[in-house]
C-alpha cells in the first residue's frame, strides 16, 4: 500500500467578518486539490478581545503558532476605542515578521486595468524604519520620529527579495530607497543591497531614486518585477501597485519571519456584507497558495491558481468583479464549488 502523504500542520484563524465564510471556502479547495496539510485551528480576533485579552491572540494560540510555524489568517476586526491595538501590528512584531511580500497583477479583462501586462512582487521591510515605533516629543511644538535601519534588517529583507526571485523564476530585483537625502540609513539599505546583488549574478540588480520608481511603478509597472524596499516606502506602493494592477479584491500577502509565517488577503474584514454568502474568497485562496508554495507544495499550489484562473476566464464571478466578462454571478461557496470542479 503506498504511504499516506505527510501533512504538514498549520494553524488557521478564520478571523472576522467575511473571514470564517471566506476560510471555509479557501479551506474546501485546498482539500480538493489535495493539500498536504493538518488545519489547526487558533484563535485571533474580536471574540478574543472581548474576552479582555487585549492582544486580540489567545495564549494558547502563541504555542501552535511556535509550533507550527505557519498561520492562514482571515481578516481581523480591531474594535473601537482605546487599549486595542491591531492584532496585525502585534503578530508582526511578536512573531519577528521582517518581510512583507505582496504580489501585484494584472487579471485583464477580468478586472479593470490600463496595465494588462503587469505582474510584479514587493517585497518590503517589516519591522524598522519609521515603524520602529520611537517617537518623542521634545518641546510642546517639537516632535521627533526615529528612523532606524540595521544592516541585519537589510540584509535579511534583501535575501528573501533575491531568494524569491530565484525560486519564482523572476529576473530582475529593483531596490528602491532615497539614500540621495538619507545617505546614513538609505544609503546602508542600498549599499547592503549592492553586496547582496553580487551573489545573484543571474538575476539583474538595479536601484531607483524611491520618488522617480514611484512615478514608474505608476505609469509603466510592466516594466518591474520584484521590488525590495524600506518599510514606509514598502506601505505606499504596495498600495500603488495593488490599485494600478484593479485587483486589490483579490491579492494576497505573505508575512515571513525567522521562524513563523503568516498569509492573509489584503482586503479587511468588510461587516457589511459579512454572512451573506457574497465575498470574493479570492484574496485569501491567493494567499493561501503562497503558504502551500512557502510549505514545499508548489505543485498543488499551481493546482489552485490555474483552476482559480480558470474559473474568472469562465466568466463565474462574485458580484464584486461582476461585469461585461460575467457569465454567471455567484456566491462565496458556489464560487469555492467553481473553482474545485477546474
Ligand atoms: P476592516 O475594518 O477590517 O478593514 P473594512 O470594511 O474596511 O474592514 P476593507 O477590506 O477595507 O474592509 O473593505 C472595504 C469594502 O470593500 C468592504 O466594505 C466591502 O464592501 C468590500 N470588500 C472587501 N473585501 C471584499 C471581498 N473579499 N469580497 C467582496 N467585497 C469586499
Ligand atoms: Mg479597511
Amino acid at each position: 500500500a503506498p504511504t499516506p502523504p505527510t501533512l504538514t500542520p498549520i494553524a488557521v484563524a478564520p478571523g472576522d467578518g467575511i473571514g470564517p465564510e471566506l476560510m471555509a471556502a479557501t479551506l474546501r479547495v485546498l482539500e480538493a486539490a489535495g493539500a498536504r496539510i493538518e488545519p489547526r485551528p487558533v484563535e485571533v480576533g474580536q471574540e478574543v478581545y472581548l474576552r479582555g485579552v487585549s492582544s486580540g491572540v489567545a495564549p494558547e494560540a502563541w504555542e501552535e503558532l511556535r509550533r507550527t510555524g505557519v498561520l492562514l489568517k482571515g481578516p481581523i476586526t480591531t474594535p473601537q476605542g482605546g487599549g486595542y491595538k491591531s492584532v496585525n501590528v502585534t503578530l508582526r512584531k511578536a512573531l519577528g515578521l521582517y518581510a512583507n511580500v505582496r504580489p501585484a497583477r494584472a487579471y485583464a479583462p477580468f478586472v479593470a486595468t490600463h496595465h494588462p501586462g503587469m505582474d510584479l512582487v514587493i517585497v518590503r521591510e517589516n519591522e524598522e524604519d519609521l515603524y520602529a515605533g520611537i517617537e518623542h516629543r521634545q518641546t510642546d511644538e517639537v516632535y521627533q520620529c526615529l528612523k532606524l535601519v540595521t544592516r541585519e534588517g537589510c540584509e535579511r529583507v534583501v535575501r528573501y527579495a533575491f531568494e524569491y526571485a530565484r525560486a519564482h523564476g523572476r529576473r530582475k530585483v529593483t531596490a528602491m530607497s532615497k539614500d540621495n537625502i538619507m545617505k546614513l540609513t538609505d544609503g546602508l539599505f542600498h549599499r547592503v543591497f549592492d553586496e547582496v546583488a553580487r551573489e545573484y549574478p543571474e538575476i539583474t540588480a538595479d536601484h531607483l531614486i524611491v520618488d522617480i520608481g514611484a512615478a514608474r511603478l505608476g505609469a509603466q509597472p510592466e516594466r518591474f518585477d520584484v521590488i525590495v524596499t524600506l518599510n514606509l516606502y514598502g506601505d505606499i506602493l504596495s498600495d500603488i501597485a495593488s490599485e494600478v494592477a484593479g485587483s486589490v479584491g483579490l491579492g494576497g500577502s505573505a508575512n515571513i519571519g525567522q521562524s513563523v509565517a503568516l498569509f492573509e488577503a489584503v482586503h479587511g474584514s468588510a461587516p457589511d456584507i459579512a454572512g451573506q454568502d457574497k465575498a470574493n474568497p479570492s484574496g485569501l485562496l491567493n494567499a493561501a497558495a503562497l503558504m502551500l508554495t512557502h510549505i514545499g507544495q508548489g505543485d498543488v499550489a499551481a493546482r489552485v491558481l490555474n483552476a482559480w484562473l480558470r474559473t474568472l476566464e469562465d466568466g463565474i464571478h462574485t458580484g464584486d468583479i461582476a461585469g461585461e466578462h460575467t457569465a454567471r454571478r455567484v456566491g462565496t461557496q458556489a464560487f469555492a464549488d467553481a473553482v474545485i470542479e477546474r
